[in-house]
């Protein structure tokens, strides 16, 4: 896009997408860059059918947990809230006013929850996007398969990006218990739990399923985006 596009487009429509990832260990079989190469190729094909804009994707995010294995990269959540802050600050001032972000990791997620309370304030709506939160997806993964870097997550990159996954490297480890089940949040890091960094289940991916996941969290998307068409950020956001 161009700056004469981008002021057509701004001039229209107050909505754009933003997708944010993260770069960690996704067991042997997968890329480093799985959950941003996700988001970014959810928000592309979106974007298409919406007629939305997307930005390019935020790579880094919110990954020290998975810092024992080589090549994963890491931003101090301080860091990443203020950069994702001005990313969102830079689109407000071109006439967006809610911008949907398409999350890739999970890990992300609190910053950008606490980042987004604090631009409503600001009369910017960032609404936030996980695609693995999609209750019909248990219809096809059991629990097991739903872990990170597990079937579910496999099938779907090896879908979108055959090339960049080898399914033979996929191996199923049961993540260790360490406080039981008891209702506490333990700040774990990932070598607590696995040796592969697969959590649960993963040599069942294939493509197959992996288009049946994209099927279904493309369509929730369009909806998403729809909706968030119609939403007028006056009635939402005040500075108060
Ligand atoms: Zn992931």
């Amino acid at each position: 896009m161009t700056y004469e596009e981008a002021r057509n487009y701004f001039k229209e429509k107050d909505l754009a997408i933003l997708p944010i990832g993260s770069v960690e260990q996704h067991g042997k079989q997968n890329p480093l860059g799985t959950d941003y190469l996700i988001a970014y190729r959810l928000a592309l094909e979106a974007a298409k059918k919406t007629e939305i804009i997307t930005l390019p994707p935020i790579p880094f995010g919110i990954s020290s947990h998975h810092r024992h294995f080589p090549g994963t990269i890491y931003i101090s959540e301080a860091h990443f809230k203020d950069y994702v802050r001005d990313v969102c600050l830079s689109l407000k001032r071109h006439g967006v006013r809610k911008i949907l972000v398409i999350n890739g990791h999970g890990g992300n997620l609190c910053s950008l929850m606490s980042l987004a309370r604090e631009l409503k304030r600001e009369g910017l709506l960032v609404i936030i996007f996980q695609w693995w939160t999609i209750p019909e997806l248990a219809q096809y993964f059991k629990e097991s398969e739903r872990g990170h870097a597990a079937a579910m997550e496999t099938s779907l990159i090896a879908f979108l990006y055959p090339d960049l996954v080898n399914l033979e490297k996929a191996v199923d480890e049961q993540p260790r218990s360490i406080l039981g089940n008891l209702p506490v949040y333990f700040p774990g890091d990932t070598k607590d739990y696995t040796v592969s960094g697969v959590f649960g289940v993963s040599s069942t991916a294939n493509l197959a399923r992996g288009e049946k996941v994209f099927e279904i969290v493309l369509a929730k998307i369009v909806g998403i985006i729809e909706k968030l068409k119609s939403i007028n950020v006056k009635d939402l956001c005040s500075r108060d």
